[in-house]
Formats: structure tokens, C-alpha cells, sequence
């Protein structure tokens, strides 16, 4: 008992030393490693709690990272290893977050991908189960594409999907629309391109350009880009897309979150 006392101090004086390098020169860091010191002082805030600590608001005044923007990446019509996998380490390399609109078919041919994805701490949401367009042609068809994914995904992650975004940014009919709200769907489109499903020979050059075009003068940035089949360009665009919204000091989100 003693030694787990003495281990529980060590890490309260380690968590309490990290602020001592907080609080000198919070303001010339980066927002990255702003965001690390912030992500510390969240858990010794916890740890503090349960030990009864009691907080005082002059003790822990609120260093706030001022941002020009915010940019949700989205990946639809995956997961796809080849493509997914890529593009999850680069996203980890850089600390962010996005959000995957998986097809359920792929979720079923690979759950352990879409647990990557869940684990890793990206949204997994819903993109229908087949993509096909006849998903549109009844009701009945489209109730069925839902519900299929929607288990799809609860057996691989363990958790329901929130988030939907019709094929082809279909526009809905109403019924279709009250039946999505009533299972806890949000619907998602998207105002930035990246045109990584043109088809032709594509360049992450062009993809990144793209992105540049359609998203100048945005303050809320919800870019569409596609982890599938014959997608290298995305991936090889996906490190200067976040290095571009980085210099414009955009923060990075997903939805959910
Ligand atoms: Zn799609």
C-alpha cells in the first residue's frame, strides 16, 4: 500500500513539474505543442480531483489557443487497408482527428480496419452499405442500407454511428431525412473539395490546389476526400492539406467531438 502511495505522489509531483514549463513560455510555442501541455494539464486536473485537491481558478487560469479556423477532414467510401491504413499514420503522426464515412460492406469484409479507426480515435460514420445509387430508388432500400451498416459498425467498434452522409450528397426526401433523425443521424456534406475521385491520372499537387480553391476565405472547412480503391494521390496530399490548414492556424476537428 505504501508503494502504490508513493508511486501515486511521484506521478503527482511529475504531472505538477509539467507545469512549471507550461507556464513560462505557453505563448511562443506552436499550437501543437500547445495543445500537448493543454492535453497534460487536463489529466492533472483529473488526477487533482480525485484526490480531493480542490482547484482554485488563480491556480489554473485558462490558456486558450486562439485559432483562424476550423477544418474537419473527411474520408468517405472506405475503409480500404490499402488506403486507410496510410492515411491513419499519417493522421497519428500529426495529431489529428478525423472523420471516416465508411461503406458497410467494407466494414464487414475487414471490422478489425474500422476498430483501427474507432481505437486510433477518428469518428467512424455512415456512408450506406453498397453506395450503389438504386439505395435511392425506395424507401424500403434505403431503411435496409442504414440499419445493415449501422450494425456493421456496432459489431466492429462497439458503438452506433451518429453521422451520415448520403452518396453522391443525394438531397433526401423528408421521410428519408425523419427516419435518419429518428435512429440519432446527422447529416454531413461537405464545402471543400479535393477532387480525388475525378477521374484521369490525378496528382496530389492537384488535390492539394483543389482543396486551396475551394476552401479559400472559409472559416468552417469540412473537406471531402476518399480512402478507397486507386486513391494514392490522396494519400500522398494528406500530409501538405494538413501542414496547409496548419500555417493558416486552423484547428482540427471531428465530428462528434
Ligand atoms: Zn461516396
Amino acid at each position: 500500500m505504501k508503494r502504490f502511495f508513493t508511486l501515486l505522489l511521484s506521478f503527482f509531483i511529475l504531472i505538477n513539474m509539467s507545469s512549471v514549463a507550461y507556464g513560462t513560455e505557453f505563448n511562443d510555442l506552436d499550437n501543437n505543442a500547445k495543445e500537448i501541455l493543454l492535453n497534460i494539464k487536463y489529466t492533472r486536473n483529473i488526477l487533482f480531483n480525485l484526490l480531493g485537491v480542490e482547484l482554485t481558478t488563480e491556480t489554473f487560469a485558462e490558456e486558450e489557443i486562439k485559432y483562424d479556423g476550423v477544418v474537419y477532414l473527411t474520408f468517405d467510401d472506405g475503409p480500404v487497408a490499402k488506403f486507410t491504413e496510410p492515411i491513419l499514420d499519417t493522421l497519428k503522426a500529426n495529431n489529428v482527428k478525423a472523420t471516416f464515412f465508411e461503406l458497410g460492406q467494407y466494414v464487414n469484409s475487414n471490422p478489425s480496419l474500422t476498430k483501427r479507426v474507432y481505437d486510433e480515435g477518428h469518428t467512424v460514420a455512415s456512408h450506406s452499405y453498397s453506395h450503389k445509387k438504386e439505395i435511392y430508388s425506395s424507401f424500403e432500400k434505403f431503411k435496409k442500407e442504414i440499419i445493415d451498416t449501422e450494425t456493421a459498425i456496432e459489431n466492429a467498434t462497439g458503438a452506433k454511428p451518429k453521422f451520415f452522409r448520403p452518396p453522391y450528397g443525394y438531397k433526401l426526401p423528408q421521410n428519408y431525412k425523419d427516419f435518419l433523425a429518428e435512429r440519432g443521424y446527422e447529416i454531413i456534406l461537405w464545402n471543400c473539395e479535393s477532387n480525388d475521385s475525378r477521374s484521369g491520372k490525378l496528382t496530389p499537387e492537384y488535390c492539394l490546389q483543389t482543396v486551396k480553391d475551394t476552401s479559400k476565405n472559409k472559416k468552417e472547412v469540412t473537406v471531402i476526400m476518399h480512402d478507397t480503391y486507386n486513391k494514392q494521390h490522396t494519400v500522398d496530399a494528406l500530409q501538405s492539406i494538413i501542414d496547409y490548414f496548419r500555417e493558416l492556424n486552423y484547428e482540427f476537428k471531428q465530428y462528434g467531438e
